[in-house]
């Protein structure tokens, strides 16, 4: 528990899955994983240590086995982290494990299955059921985005363009922190649209890859929910909360081998777990504490989840294991980052009032658009006042909604009257024998000319209710039923369930603690009668200790281990980095021209935001970007370039009219518009080096036909 209220640290619980058929075979019943849940310990057995080892023991929040159902986990660790976003708290829930230990499992589940639904579902269901049950002077707006991160490229998976565009670049606001610039964001009105917008975003992940089980294994997903929800405070004004919910499936952490990979699939492999590599990292400074330096900016994954990392949000980690012996040294790398994730203090606030919640946007609008439509139906009122003959007074700006409605239903009157009227004009015009058949026509198309104006008025009133009624729409008003949850029963089981999951929790808080304090105080409390006890207890104290101390031993061991494992991992990656980088010198140093290199050297420039060397353009201004370069100019007192070698034939006296000069005008610094790629100059720098090496050769052996390059 944290002595300061306003920090707190980052919820850990595990989750361990049943053995699968494949593995039951191998191993024991329970696997290599123990759990107890009354006190949130886990327990794990090392299949490879002779028996006497003791076994490693960590403990968590919570955890849950084999035989846990959703709903435990959903109501005890997750249900109080949403409550808190519908307050306006930023939450994030990630999944951290090996492939196939039930990430996705835990974070989506089965969805068809109610008793299988992971969390992502029973937070939607959540979020609109606390807003169908809320007061109804409160009004909400949830938006939700998806995204995922593959190979350190940002998709938007809601983008039907998503497969061929550009990967989406990171920004930052001091409003909102970092965030993704140009993702879209799809305003959700019930459970069955953001189930839609869950769904349609799977599908464009599913479509994108070409293998699906090794592309989740591999990516980060990430679905994003804003709920925005206005209240009026005591001072009278509408006050806006906003909660951003992050909703992380990780992509699985086993150690991707890099061994024997060269070029460009040793950067593909670099690149696939990076954010992973880099997650690890960010958690060890944090838990740590005394590196001042956080490396948040070593991957996206890392820069999106700043926030939920030492930040301004309220954060549970679920790490969820396989229980086989297989996989032993992996589980036991989850259990210590996990472990680890536990030191983090994050310190959230409510966010009021941002500057940028689209909520107060919208109640702008749809002020505009009412107040806009309220003046055409006063209008249309007062007509018809004046038609029949009343007094029109308006008492005030404000009016109720049954004053409102009246107007409403004064003004479509009137439409309707006038529309009568003037038919009837027409008629009257029609039958009347006296008028002129030219004038006839004259007045007839006047009134044509009204009654077109008439229906034009109310296309555009009924365009403008249309819009302003989508509008509206979009804004959840508490109270109003989105959900059918309307079943008190329901509502109370519910309530019950919350209550059964506080006590839960409390218990095992208080187990935990109990544990912490018996070690402590056992000594103090220890009287002895007589010499033997005491040796006796001592002498059990000392076992106690020392199977402490050897586990201690064991856990530093394995440390080392994992230490060297990953030390020798970098130094191999260095290796072939550093072969690849002396073959690219060995490259530049013999087939590009110094003068070329120098060049290039000074268009490069680093962009740290997207973490790549740029090629500034050759064509400095915009106007002139389509301009071709100007030629060369004349060297003076001749008619055209001339080259070296003729004017060196000139000096010593040889006669110039014998000798042609031919030109080779390289193409790359005269036109090159910015489209042009980097490909495309290397190889035709290339190209040009080639031709200048050849002319070299030819020249030294026909000193009467030369032959020059520019380029
Ligand atoms: P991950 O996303 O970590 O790669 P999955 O969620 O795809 O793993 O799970 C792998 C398999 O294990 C799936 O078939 C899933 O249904 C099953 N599974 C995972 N966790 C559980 C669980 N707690 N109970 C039952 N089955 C599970
Ligand atoms: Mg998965």
């Amino acid at each position: 528990m944290s002595k300061n209220k306003s920090r707190e640290s980052v919820k850990v619980v595990v989750r361990c899955r049943p053995l699968n058929r494949k593995e039951e075979p191998n191993g024991p019943a329970g696997g290599i994983v123990q759990m107890d849940l009354r006190l949130g310990q886990v327990i794990l057995r090392n299949p490879r240590a002779p028996p006497s080892e003791p076994q490693k023991t960590f403990t968590f929040d919570a955890v849950y086995d084999a035989n846990s159902k959703q709903r435990d986990l959903y109501d005890e660790s997750v249900r109080p982290l949403i409550d808190s976003v519908l307050a306006g708290f930023n939450g994030t829930i990630f999944a951290y494990g090996q492939t196939g230990t039930g990430k996705t499992y835990t974070m989506q589940g089965v969805w068809l299955d109610p008793e299988k639904r992971g969390v992502i579902p029973n937070a939607f269901d959540h979020i609109f059921t606390h807003i169908s049950r809320s007061q109804s002077d409160k009004q909400y707006l949830v938006r939700a985005s998806y995204l995922e991160i593959y190979r350190e490229e940002i998709r938007d998976l809601l983008d039907p363009n998503h497969g061929s565009a550009r990967g989406l670049e990171l920004r930052e606001s001091p409003e909102t922190g970092v965030y993704v610039q140009d993702l879209t964001s799809c305003v959700c009105k019930s459970l069955k649209e953001i189930e839609e917008v869950m769904n349609v975003g799977n599908q464009a992940r599913a479509v994108g890859a070409t293998d699906m089980n090794e592309h989740s294994s591999r990516s980060h997903a990430l679905f994003l929910i804003t709920v925005e929800c206005s209240q009026p405070g005591p001072d009278g004004r509408k006050h806006i909360r906003v909660g951003r919910l992050n909703l992380v499936d990780l992509a699985g952490s086993e150690r991707q081998t890099k061994t024997g990979v060269q070029g460009d699939r040793l950067k593909e492999a670099a690149k696939i777990n990076l954010s992973l590599s880099a997650l690890g990292n960010v958690i060890s400074a944090l838990a740590d504490g005394r590196s001042g330096h956080v490396p948040y900016r070593d991957s996206k994954l890392t820069r999106l989840l700043q926030d939920s990392l030492g930040g301004n949000a309220k954060t549970v980690m679920v790490a969820t294991l396989g229980p086989a012996s297989l996989h032993y040294d992996e589980t036991l790398t989850t259990l210590r980052y996990a472990n680890r994730a536990k030191n983090i203090q994050n310190q959230p606030r409510v966010n009021e009032d941002p500057k940028d919640a689209l909520l107060r946007e919208f109640q702008k609008e749809i002020a505009r658009l009412r107040a806009q439509l309220n003046h055409r139906r006063w209008r249309s009122k007062q007509k018809k006042d004046q038609l029949e003959g009343e007094g029109w007074e308006r008492d005030g700006d404000e009016e109720t909604e049954g004053e409102e409605e009246e107007v409403e239903k004064e003004a479509e009157e009137y439409m309707k009257m006038e529309e009568q009227r003037l038919e009837k004009e027409k008629e009257a015009i029609r039958e009347d024998q006296s008028m002129l058949a030219e004038e006839k026509q004259r007045l007839l198309g006047e009134k044509e000319k009204m009654m077109g104006d008439l229906r034009k008025q109310q296309e555009a009133a009924e365009q403008l209710t249309a819009k302003y009624k989508a509008m509206e729409s979009k804004l959840l008003v508490g109270g109003k039923n989105i959900i059918d949850h309307t079943n008190e029963q329901q509502k109370m089981l519910e309530i019950k369930r919350q209550e059964i999951a506080e006590q839960t929790r409390g218990e095992r808080e208080m187990q935990q603690q109990m544990l912490v304090q018996d070690e402590e105080t056992l000594e103090l409390k220890e009287t002895f009668t007589s010499l033997q006890q005491e040796v006796e207890a001592k002498t059990k104290k000392l076992k106690k200790l020392y199977t402490k101390l050897q586990c201690i031993k064991a856990e530093i061991k394995d440390v080392n281990d994992e230490h060297v494992r990953s030390r020798q991992e970098l130094e191999q990656t260095q290796n072939e980095l550093t072969r690849e980088l002396k073959l690219k010198y060995l490259i530049i140093e013999n087939f590009i021209p110094p003068e070329e290199k120098n060049k290039i050297m000074n268009r490069l420039t680093f962009d740290p935001e997207e973490d790549q060397w740029k090629l500034k353009s050759l064509v400095p201004a915009e106007s002139e970007s389509l301009q071709m370069k100007k030629r060369p100019v004349s060297a003076v007192g001749y008619k055209r370039p001339i080259s070296q070698h003729a004017r060196a034939a000139i000096a010593t006296g040889h006669h110039s009219r014998y000798r042609v000069s031919v030109w080779v005008i390289g193409l790359v610094n005269l036109f090159i518009p910015r489209v042009w790629n980097t490909c495309f100059q290397k190889a035709a720098f290339k190209y040009l080096h080639a031709i200048k090496e050849l002319l070299k050769v030819w020249n030294t052996e026909n000193p009467f036909f030369s032959i020059h390059s520019y380029y």
